[in-house]
């Protein structure tokens, strides 16, 4: 018994750093508010850490877009092409036929111009797939990194992020990327006319059936968010009248350190052999590419402790990436049986007990709960800026969020709604996931674009 308790104690030990207390999350949403306001100052905005980006996107729809468009995705596991039909709201809607393509590793961390010869030739056979060659169709290309926009369809990419390290693209406007590839690759179909991150894409999709929806969160391979800010408040453009979508690139936060004091050893160690150490701090405490990485670094110390299987580490479990998030959803689903737990850990090459099982369920909730109610303290800061900008007493608004974590993982999304009422007590905000949201809504974009021009 007194074995049991020391192990227990050590448990709570590693584990404790993972708990944040309402008043610590209260700081962490406070800090990203500050972040917020150095992003958007002109005099400060160079050296900020959360960019705070103007998108040129400054209406969500309105139910009046109509066309055929086609819309790329790229900015996470996989590349897609989509041909999207946008007809009356109460009619039909948005309809939408797409392919998707894997990147392999060698493309996404081999050349930039090999990646974008990659992209047309993709798009080319799916042109070829569905008739559409020859039909010159306005496109919108999502695109979910970093990139400082100077119109709607020019960007240049600041820096790649999420695994992706494709040469001679940082620093380049990426749609003159796409323009030269198409180019090389003879596709004489495409007019690139938007340029959209992913975050904007599922603000759109969200606001085409939800007007108040004015807030895109993602939560899948990475995390970021973006919203409506008053224009008056983006020092970077002139201008005083009416809104702009503002690309946060919330994933960087904590990258001057802001975050050190809740930053435990595991985080430290995730960031250090990541691709990209001492970036995106915030996101990978948060994101599907990290959380399972985070629970493998605290199984190993656990058992070197001897508190886990028994003191015998298999090969497997010392292989990076080995243990993805989408584990972190089976343990957790409250309906599956820790048998099945431990079917999971024995593929791994670990022989559990059921007390083994038990823990490794209450690691993964510990770390996908921080990260729920970290991702909350940033929605926090969020809505109530925009509470303060519109002088309300109350704001209802909506979030739109897309994600594979947010959307399947059994508890984070309820953790990040109680998170956020807690912490923003003064708002009502509804969250509504978006169905295809970098897809639908680059087309909503590109629609709204082309009914304004
Ligand atoms: P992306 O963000 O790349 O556009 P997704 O939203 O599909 O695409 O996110 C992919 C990420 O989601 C991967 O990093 C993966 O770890 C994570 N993931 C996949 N399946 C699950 C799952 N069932 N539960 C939680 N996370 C998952």
């Amino acid at each position: 018994a007194k074995r049991l308790a020391a192990q227990r104690h050590q448990i709570d030990e590693i584990l404790a750093p993972f708990q944040l207390s309402q008043a610590k999350l209260e700081e962490v949403q406070s800090r990203m508010r500050t972040e917020m306001a150095i992003g958007l100052c002109k005099d400060t905005h160079a050296s900020a850490t959360v960019k705070m980006l103007p998108t040129y996107v400054r209406s969500t729809p309105d139910g009046t877009e109509r066309g055929d468009f086609i819309a790329l995705d790229l900015g996470g596991t996989n590349f897609r092409v989509l041909y999207v039909h946008i007809g009356r709201r109460e009619d039909v809607g948005v309809q939408i036929v797409s392919k998707t393509y894997s990147l392999p590793q060698e493309i996404i961390q081999g050349t930039g111009v090999k990646l974008f010869d990659h992209i047309i030739d993709c798009i080319s056979e799916f042109q070829s797939e569905n008739n559409l060659r020859g039909r010159r169709l306005p496109l919108g290309f999502t695109f979910s990194f970093p990139c400082k926009q100077t119109n709607l369809d020019q960007g240049i990419l600041m820096t790649w992020t999420k695994g992706f390290s494709a040469s001679g693209c940082v620093g380049k406007d990426v749609v003159m990327l796409l323009r030269e590839a198409a180019v090389r690759k003879k596709n004489n179909d495409l007019i690139v006319v938007a340029l959209v991150n992913d975050t904007v894409g599922t603000m759109m999709t969200c606001g085409y059936s939800d007007p108040a929806c004015e807030i895109g969160l993602i939560v899948g391979t990475g995390t970021n968010a973006c919203y409506m800010e008053e224009l008056r408040n983006v020092e970077l453009l002139d201008g005083d009248e009416g809104k702009m979508c503002v690309n946060m690139e919330w994933g960087a936060f904590g990258d001057n350190n802001c975050l050190e004091d809740i930053a435990t050893s595991f985080d430290r160690d995730v960031d250090k052999f990541s691709i990209n150490p001492g970036k995106q701090r915030y996101e990978k405490m948060i994101s599907g590419m990290y959380l399972g990485e985070i629970v493998r670094q605290i199984l190993i110390i656990l058992t070197q402790r001897k508190i886990l299987f028994g003191g015998n580490i298999s090969e497997r479990l010392k292989t990076r990436d080995i243990f993805p998030t989408r584990f972190l959803s089976l343990i957790e689903s409250d309906t599956l049986g820790l048998v099945q737990v431990r079917s999971i850990l024995t593929d791994l090459g670990l022989r559990s007990t059921c007390d083994d099982t038990m823990l490794v369920k209450e690691v993964c909730t510990v770390v996908s709960r921080r990260a729920a109610q970290l991702c909350a303290a940033g929605i926090a800061a969020v809505v109530e800026k925009m509470r303060e900008n519109r002088g309300l007493e109350q704001l209802k608004v909506t979030v739109g969020v897309d994600g594979t974590l947010y959307k399947l993982h059994p508890h984070f999304a309820g953790v990040v709604h109680e998170t956020v009422k807690v912490l923003a007590p003064r708002c009502d905000v509804t969250f509504l996931q978006s169905d295809d949201g970098s897809g639908k809504g680059a087309a909503l974009i590109t629609a709204v674009a082309c009914r304004i021009a």
